[in-house]
């Protein structure tokens, strides 16, 4: 699966970095996300899933390819 993200609603709320530091990361500018690796399997994606689930706009999604 694969992390997409829907950049403009993203508010920097920092959900996504806390719950997998190892598939996302912050920008430096305006603290949105960054996703460190869009490609995700077993452990990473339960963890993107959670990422998602935990994101107060709904930024975080993912797609089969
Ligand atoms: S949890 Fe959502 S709104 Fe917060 S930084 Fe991550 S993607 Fe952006």
């Amino acid at each position: 699966m694969r992390i997409r993200t829907h950049r403009d609603t993203c508010i920097g709320a920092g959900r996504c970095y806390l719950v997998a530091p190892e598939l996302f990361d912050q920008r430096d500018d305006d603290a949105t996300v960054v996703v460190l690796a869009e490609q995700v399997t077993g452990t990473g994606l339960d963890k993107a899933r959670e990422a998602a689930d935990e994101c107060p706009t709904r930024t975080l999604y993912l797609t089969e390819e």
